[in-house]
């Protein structure tokens, strides 16, 4: 029999995923926020102190809703002129075009609009999101995201590349997927010449340990590859799963080494039942610090968080210069945490 994805508590006890006893108690937790687990993830969690499975299983900790926790962590609904729409950067509006994903990752920040009573597109709203994009010629960029959009079929993701394509103001389509890495065997021919396109099209992958990146995973990122597609990675920090040096210089070397150039690492939103996956602002600008100047410059992600309200996205990483004691002058610590005086410039005059 196929392996198929697991969607309930049952279907985890049945795979011996967790002890029968807690059934009950993840039943409670998936009647607030879905559940799903693919083969090829299910096949990884028990390993590695389960950074996987504390990624996709269930816990009790997800009922409790920490005071500043919101439903709309990052200010998504006030930027959303039509459904489907999000733009709240002059210059990139996201699309989302699917409200399904492969996985439900237990710290997602969009974790309320996501799933089967999740926010559908239907085929005229997603031609009214069009409309808004077409309308407007100060949008360079759409950010085709969801739910994940490589979840909907090959004919369905042509017909958004190519009207996307068309749009003549546009320079960039940009798609987010975690299906390269949960579900690396729907990433078929069929659905990788879907994007192609004349425009400049870039697949951001989200990944967050390096045992994600199987045999099947890292094949599925080559086919995007060899279609000539650049690929970025982003990965959020999360407590118990990734928060040490070694997984992300592990996670970044790997992606670089597979022509994945790491993006961002993002701080972990303020979403409803997710206190236990964040770390604080400190630990990461201090693992971030470790990385520099020790590991390739190619495996440096920004570290970023988005600004609860819907303020965007900001770097938020380790500071190395401020201001010296003389006029123009500053002090720029190296890699290793010593102090240099870097002189004013001679030729400027106030
Ligand atoms: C994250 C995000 C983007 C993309 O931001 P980049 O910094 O360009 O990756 C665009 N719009 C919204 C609303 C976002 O949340
Ligand atoms: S795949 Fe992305 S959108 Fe879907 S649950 Fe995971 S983090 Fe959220």
């Amino acid at each position: 029999m196929k392996p198929r994805t697991l969607r309930s508590a049952a279907d985890l006890a049945e795979a011996g995923l967790i002890a029968p006893a807690r059934a009950a108690a993840i039943t409670r937790v998936a009647q607030r926020f879905e559940l799903a687990v693919t083969p090829e993830m299910a096949a990884l969690i028990g390993d590695a102190g389960d950074r996987i499975g504390k990624q996709f299983i269930p816990s009790v900790a997800e009922l409790e809703t920490a005071p500043d926790e919101r439903k709309d962590p990052i200010g998504d609904e006030k930027f959303s002129p039509v459904k489907g729409i999000v733009h709240r950067y002059p210059d990139r509006v996201l699309l989302k075009p699917s409200h399904l994903c492969p996985v439900y990752c237990r710290f997602c920040f969009r974790r309320e609009q996501v799933g089967r009573d999740g926010e559908k597109l239907s085929a005229r709203e997603l031609e009214t999101a069009l409309d808004y994009i077409r309308a407007r010629d100060q949008i360079w960029e759409v950010i085709v995201t969801g739910g994940d959009p490589f979840l909907l079929s090959p004919r369905r993701l042509r017909d958004i590349t190519r009207a996307l394509d068309a749009i003549p103001h546009l320079g960039v389509i940009r798609f987010h997927s975690r299906m390269p890495i949960v579900s690396p065997h729907s990433i078929t021919a069929a659905l990788v010449s879907a994007l192609a396109a004349d425009k400049a099209v870039y697949v951001v992958v989200h990944v967050n340990h390096p045992q994600e990146l199987t045999l099947a995973a890292r094949a599925a990122c080559a086919r995007l590859v060899k279609a000539g597609i650049p690929l970025l990675s982003q990965s959020v920090l999360l407590k118990g799963v990734n928060d040490d040096a070694a997984t992300l210089e592990r996670l970044f070397r790997d992606l670089v080494a597979m022509r994945i150039k790491p993006y961002y690492l993002h701080h972990a939103d303020l979403a409803r039942g997710t206190a236990h996956f964040r770390t604080t602002l400190a630990e990461g600008r201090a693992l971030m610090k470790s990385l520099r100047g020790r590991v390739s410059g190619l495996c440096q992600p920004s570290y970023v968080l988005d600004l609860p309200g819907g303020f965007g996205k900001v770097p938020v990483g380790p500071c190395y210069a401020r201001p010296g004691d003389k006029p123009h002058e500053w002090r720029v610590e190296d890699g290793d945490g010593r102090l240099h005086c870097y002189p004013p410039n001679t030729a400027h005059k106030d």
